[in-house]
């Protein structure tokens, strides 16, 4: 069947075709392939069709898709049980490794992890735990930012929201709402009037560690220090957000790396996903001792899950982790950097205002003259120059984000002979932007 058979079908059976709404191609037009395989740096399609992927499942194929030593620790423990519903030592071994991975300048945050399945599920149980240890409610978040798609995380956040341009969500109550105060990202001025005016409230500040559903847009310099250091003169937690950064603009996410350059600071809960179950549905929340043991059995905040930290995911995860070394890391930032000055110099050809985003070695493009700081510059990109740049890419064999407000992956599988199909592509997907 061909990718618009499929489409076709899905649709009478699935809302709008997709499972996730980015899938749809909502924002970019045309029929989104249906995919068949995936190995290495490579997609094959129900028509047979294979593209280069940039995509990596949207962050956890760090070491290229359909890793032989992973798929073989997940057949492997696939084949003793694919669910206990009980503890196994391969979850305590996972969260010993993660412990010693988040870990920079002598810093050790992470001193328990409880794993759970999705990324949503982390950022969830680490506000009701905030809320639980502060015995406060409100929380604050950035405009753009995407922490899942739990009720209270859905007021101007990023990635599917921002592609179809919808501020919030329908089916979240108001007095839901109005317990997250939104304000600007890199603003510190909001955040300290926010502070002065409702400081005893806030339970918690979230953020991504680095915005990576608005397009890539890294915090300035210092601003997640000042960040934490306000939160914690008002008792505030902050919950720092590696869903989409941890493991993979670094072994110690981009918060190890943002100390490389920056001042020190120490998140008090984290949340991660994505490649800390290298594929399988997986993801953490983990940090200070004392809030953690405030979860369930030992304390008062609950949180379960029949699936949490499933036998199969935790192989899959572990076996990624194991070979996310420095190597690995060095592949990645070296192919992110060739490929975004390519894009770069093809659209700059072409007389394409642009600017290169860049948090480690995740990034993307913008359409506009100037580096946006925040969600409503990020919006006001021509951002109509991606459909077409998009279109012209998938034809030349290179699968992007079908969207214009989603980050850029690539794997260690990324080799200098699948950079070089990539830019074969540019020339014509950057002329396609210039009209
Ligand atoms: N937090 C961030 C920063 C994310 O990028 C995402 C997903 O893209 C999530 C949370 C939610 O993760 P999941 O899709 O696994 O629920």
């Amino acid at each position: 069947m061909s990718n618009d058979d499929l489409f076709t079908r899905a649709k009478l059976s699935i809302p709008g075709g997709v499972n996730s709404p980015v899938r749809a191609f909502g924002s970019v037009g045309g029929t989104p392939r249906f995919l068949v395989k995936a190995s290495g740096a490579m997609v094959t399609d129900a028509d047979g069709t294979e593209y280069v992927d940039l995509v990596g499942s949207w962050g956890p194929a760090i070491l290229g898709h359909a890793h032989r030593d992973v798929v073989r620790a997940v057949q492997d423990a696939a084949a003793r049980g694919l669910s206990f519903g009980a503890s196994t030592p391969a979850e305590t071994e996972l969260a010993e490794l993660v412990k010693e991975r988040v870990s920079a300048l002598g810093v050790s945050p992470i001193e328990k992890l409880r794993l759970v399945s999705t990324g949503t599920e982390a950022t969830m149980t680490a506000i009701r735990l905030a809320r639980g240890f502060t015995g406060r409610d409100l929380l604050v978040k950035f405009a753009g930012h995407y922490h899942g798609h739990s009720d209270g995380l859905l007021a101007e956040a990023g990635s599917g929201l921002a592609t179809l341009a919808m501020p919030a969500s329908a089916g979240v109550p108001a007095a839901i709402a109005a317990q997250t105060l939104v304000l600007p990202y890199n603003d510190l001025d909001a955040l300290r009037a926010v502070f002065a005016e409702r400081g005893d409230q806030i339970a918690a500040v979230i953020t991504e560690a680095a915005a990576a559903n608005m397009g890539v847009l890294a915090p300035d310099r210092g601003f997640n220090a000042a960040l934490h250091e306000l939160a914690h003169e008002h008792g505030a937690l902050v919950i720092l957000d590696e869903v989409l950064t941890g493991f993979r603009v670094s072994s110690s996410g981009y918060w190890g790396l943002s100390l490389a350059d920056g001042p020190l600071y120490t998140p008090d809960l984290f949340t991660f996903g994505k490649v800390i179950g290298g594929g399988m549905p997986l993801a953490a929340l983990g940090g200070r001792a004392d809030i953690m043991d405030y979860l369930a059995p030992q304390g008062p905040v609950y949180q379960a899950g029949t699936l949490s930290g499933n036998p199969v995911a935790v192989a899959a995860g572990l076996a990624t982790l194991e070979r996310a070394t420095p190597a690995v890391y060095e592949r990645l930032d070296e192919a992110s950097a060739v490929l975004s000055e390519a894009v770069s110099d093809a659209l700059s050809r072409e007389g394409v205002a642009h600017v290169v985003q860049r948090a480690g070695n995740l990034f993307s493009f913008v359409f506009a003259e100037e580096r946006p700081r925040n969600y409503a510059e990020a919006q006001a990109q021509e951002s109509w120059r991606y459909a077409p740049f998009f279109h012209a890419m998938l034809h030349g064999g290179v699968s992007l984000p079908p969207s214009v407000f989603e980050a850029w992956f690539v794997s260690a599988a990324h080799d200098e002979r699948i950079l070089s199909r990539i830019i074969e592509a540019l020339p014509a997907a950057a002329r396609a932007a210039a009209s």
